[in-house]
């Protein structure tokens, strides 16, 4: 039974922890992709930005070039026109020489002079746009040495310098530079490397494609009508060598099978907790220690609070700021406040009848508070022990939101039956003015926040001085928990005389046999004053 309640608890585990291990893989990746395609877009916007502001230049020296050679009015070919175009050269250092152009023939050039014979330029040109033509990939026009491109404007024909763009950087191998007119299809030149299959992408613009792999960004302009297209392939994960992706592919698996199995094991020791502490209350192995309560001007022990303790053999010494809230959230608390109530009556129900002047404090959750069986319960079992209500007294703090209106009528009908309400842990989140003027408390516990706040300067220390004066006003019995030094009982006394006070200066919550001997002592040594 136990070795296959293991082989099923280990193939649950192994399958859930693997598909969490899978999914955290591909989402690992994918972030991976996504931070890398990011960055490397922006990387690629800035190169292609620095690429067209140097692709601008050399088209601007084109066009200029062109412009003023065409203006000039000199008869076409004579030895004016000629200098005319060399000084034209000296200005725009990527055009590398200038020429006239008649029917479709080159006759003369700034730097070839007159031709012997008028040469022919290629037609169709590559593409022509705003009367300028352009031919590209020239190579041997007019001497074997002319290479690049070829730009016609009127009569006037501007040879580009193959080495314009030598000065462009390109930033790795895998990163080229298409430069265009406004239309991708016409284009100028190609700096670095791109590859065939970038060149069938429709919408270059910032568009990246799964499929090949590839990334561009354009930046165009109208005047000079130009397109700088950066394309980057090999970009992502695909730039990585296939031990990191699979590095990567592994850290998402582990990372996944790894949280999977936490979260696994969190909730099983949760549960393992729910199920001793239901056991706890139901075989009533959850036990009492009472904390004393002095008048602080007399030293005399005028109460006790009763708190409930749970040691689990397996899980330990577990504080009830633990197990009450999970008591709570399990729906156990109205079973282990019976439990709390009926052992502290039958352990106290000796000393509350020797001592009229005692009192004993219980804490309750909202849930009980505002249960209609509850106060029942409790007129059928002081009863039962022979208690009488007013040294009975019940702590309330709001941990649970219940309606406001429930809560001050079920108040007012413990007060009814006699019993004393306290509002626990006053000033804190839980427990707050607005509470106050609801509940119609009889008492207010000081949470030990402002105790211990006494001789500091903080914002506490300042509430302090706020709740001795609404104490004052509302002539509520004032309990200071918490008290662990002789000055803070000494501060306490200076603003509020007949305050009351709890704390490890005094006892710490001890069983109800040490309590016995603690009563007994106090009362014998109050006798003696
Ligand atoms: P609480 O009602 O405000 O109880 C006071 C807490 O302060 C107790 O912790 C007590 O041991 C501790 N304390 C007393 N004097 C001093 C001191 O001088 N210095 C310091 N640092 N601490 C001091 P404990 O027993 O761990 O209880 C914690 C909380 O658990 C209680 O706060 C109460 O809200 C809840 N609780 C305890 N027993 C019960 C119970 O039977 N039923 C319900 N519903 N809640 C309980
Ligand atoms: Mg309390
Ligand atoms: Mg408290």
């Amino acid at each position: 039974m136990r070795r296959k309640l293991i082989k099923s608890l280990s193939y649950v585990l192994t399958v859930n922890g693997s598909l969490l291990g899978i999914a955290c893989s591909c989402g690992l990746l994918a972030a991976t992709q996504f931070l890398l395609l990011d960055s490397e877009k922006r990387e690629l916007e800035a190169q292609t930005n620095s690429a067209f502001d140097y692709a601008s230049a050399v088209s601007v020296n084109m066009k200029n070039s062109l412009t003023e050679a065409s203006q000039l009015t000199f008869p076409r070919c004579s030895d004016e026109d000629l200098a005319a175009l060399r000084s034209a050269l000296w200005q725009n250092d990527f055009v590398k020489d200038l020429g006239r152009v008649v029917d479709g023939n080159i006759l003369c050039t700034a730097g070839w002079g007159v031709l012997k014979q008028p040469v022919a330029l290629p037609q169709p040109p590559s593409f022509a746009n705003n009367g300028y033509s352009h031919w590209r990939g020239i190579n041997g026009l007019i001497a074997a040495s002319v290479a690049g491109e070829i730009s016609v404007f009127q009569d006037t024909v501007s040879f580009t310098s193959p080495f314009a763009f030598q000065r462009l950087r390109i930033p790795n191998a895998y990163t080229g530079f298409l430069i265009t007119g406004a239309d991708i299809n016409n284009v100028y030149r190609i700096v670095g490397d791109i590859p065939d299959n970038a060149r069938i992408e429709k919408d270059l613009d910032g568009s990246f494609s799964l499929t090949t792999n590839i990334l561009s960004i354009s930046r165009c302009s109208n005047d000079p009508a130009l397109c700088v297209t950066g394309v980057k392939s090999h970009v992502g994960l695909a730039n990585y060598s296939w031990p990191f992706i699979a590095a990567i592919a592994s850290a998402g698996i582990f990372l996944g099978a790894g949280l999977y199995l936490l979260a696994f094991f969190m909730l099983s020791g949760k549960l393992v907790m729910y199920r001793r502490l239901r056991k706890a209350v139901r075989s009533k192995t959850l036990f009492m220690v009472y904390q004393p309560q002095y008048e602080l001007n007399t030293g005399k022990l005028v109460g006790v609070e009763a708190l409930v303790r749970w040691h689990d053999v397996r899980l330990g010494f577990v504080p009830p700021d633990v197990f009450i809230p999970i008591a709570e959230e399990i729906g156990l608390i109205q079973e282990l406040t019976e439990v709390v109530v009926e052992t502290s009556f039958s352990e106290m129900q000796g000393l509350l009848t020797l001592y009229a002047d005692l009192g004993l404090s219980i804490n309750l959750s909202m849930e009980n508070l505002v249960s209609p069986l509850f106060l029942g319960f409790i007129n059928d079992l002081s009863k039962q022990y022979e208690l009488n209500p007013n040294q009975l007294t019940f702590e309330v703090t709001e941990r649970s939101a219940a309606g406001d209106d429930k809560m001050a009528e079920s108040a007012r009908q413990f007060a009814a039956h006699s019993y004393k309400i306290s509002l626990d842990d006053f000033g804190t989140g839980y427990s707050n003015l607005s509470w106050l003027s609801q509940l119609d408390a009889d008492e207010i516990k000081v949470d030990r926040i402002f105790t211990q706040a006494i001789g500091t300067s903080s914002i506490n220390q300042n509430m302090l001085t706020a709740i001795f004066q609404l104490v004052r006003a509302l002539g509520v019995q004032l309990v200071f928990e918490g008290i662990e030094s002789q000055h803070e009982v000494d501060y306490i006394l200076k603003h509020s005389t007949d305050a009351i006070g709890q704390g490890w200066l005094f006892s710490k919550p001890v069983s109800i046999e040490v309590l016995k001997g603690l009563i007994e002592k106090n009362r014998a040594d109050q006798a003696m004053k």
